[in-house]
């Protein structure tokens, strides 16, 4: 079959975490039958009221009507067993960055989908070639980063893998633009073209505080008023989660050498386990 969006009638997300579940969401606005999959029911029941309380706030804005809302939150449904997305035509894999975890993911998907499946994935860094590797169809996978939170963010970067097919780079594009979102392209090099120049203004941002260059808030009004950008650089960590921006800038780090070396204070507060909003305390505190 060939791979273009008119084949495309259902999807799968493995991971019902902050992307997952976005990812769900925009999906199944536009649309899709969507099976959300992740270990543990407690998670996929989180994405349910992320999802649900996400759709809430885009109907109090009268972004969507109450029955498109609706209607979206049907289509969309969960479970914890791989197995129930057998039948998908492109799964959306938006796990924890882990190298390991997502070859395992991306191993046991080409098993389990069917020959013309596209598989995808929503890593921030990690190669899509070293993920495609684990699997037999190298030319259908490909990388489709989505920006957080999802449902708000416009932008999609399409990552291309040493052989992913252009008929699937295309339908990455198509898709994505069916679900209301402009692409970008990016080759599969370290950080792709968002985090590479991202995470180390993140970074030099850390540092700066660590090292007493202003306090934090100034930092970020620095930034925000001098450079025209909606969030300065600490409040941005905060917001994709301190974990995450380590995690990146270690990579970037391993590959690209030590410009991209991971500054202290953000290895130290990810220790302490302060990720930013989602734990309620970054660099600054939430309720
Ligand atoms: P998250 O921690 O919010 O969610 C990850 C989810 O994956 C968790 O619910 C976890 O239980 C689940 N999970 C772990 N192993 C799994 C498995 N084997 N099968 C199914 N589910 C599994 O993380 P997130 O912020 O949603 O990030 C997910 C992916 O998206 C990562 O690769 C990350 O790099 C990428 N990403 C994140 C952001 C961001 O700003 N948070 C932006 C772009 C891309």
């Amino acid at each position: 079959m060939a791979h273009d969006i008119d084949s495309l009638d259902s999807i799968g997300v493995v991971g019902a975490g902050t992307m997952g579940s976005g990812i769900a969401q925009v999906a199944a606005v536009a649309g899709y039958d969507v099976v959300m999959r992740d270990i543990e029911q407690e998670y996929v029941d989180k994405g349910f009221e992320t999802i649900e309380g996400s759709l809430n706030k885009l109907v109090e804005r009268d972004s969507l009507s109450a029955e498109e809302a609706e209607a979206a939150q049907d289509r969309v449904s969960g479970t914890t067993e791989l197995a129930d997305l057998a039948d998908v035509d492109l799964v959306i894999e938006a796990a924890v960055e882990n190298l390991e975890i997502k070859q395992d993911i991306f191993a046991d998907l080409d098993e389990l989908v069917n020959d013309d499946a596209i598989l995808a994935t929503n890593t921030s860094t990690l190669s899509i070639t070293t993920i495609a590797s684990a699997t037999e169809r190298q030319d259908a996978v490909v990388g489709i980063h989505f920006m957080n939170p999802v449902p708000i963010m416009k932008g999609v970067e399409i990552v291309v893998g040493e052989r992913t097919a252009d008929e699937v780079v295309q339908l990455a594009h198509d898709f994505s633009e069916d679900l209301g979102k402009e692409t970008w392209e990016s080759d599969d090099k370290p950080g792709f073209v968002t985090n590479r120049i991202l995470m180390p203004w993140i970074n030099e941002g850390v540092r700066a505080f660590d090292e007493g260059v202003a306090i934090k808030a100034d930092i970020d009004s620095g930034m925000k008023l001098g450079t025209n950008v909606p969030m300065g650089p600490l409040e941005l960590a905060d917001h994709i989660g301190l974990d995450i921006c380590l995690h990146a800038t270690e990579t970037l780090h391993e590959e690209l050498g030590d410009r991209y070396k991971p500054a202290y204070l953000l290895k130290r507060k990810v220790e302490a386990g302060d990720l930013g909003k989602k734990t309620g305390r970054g660099f600054y505190e939430y309720d």
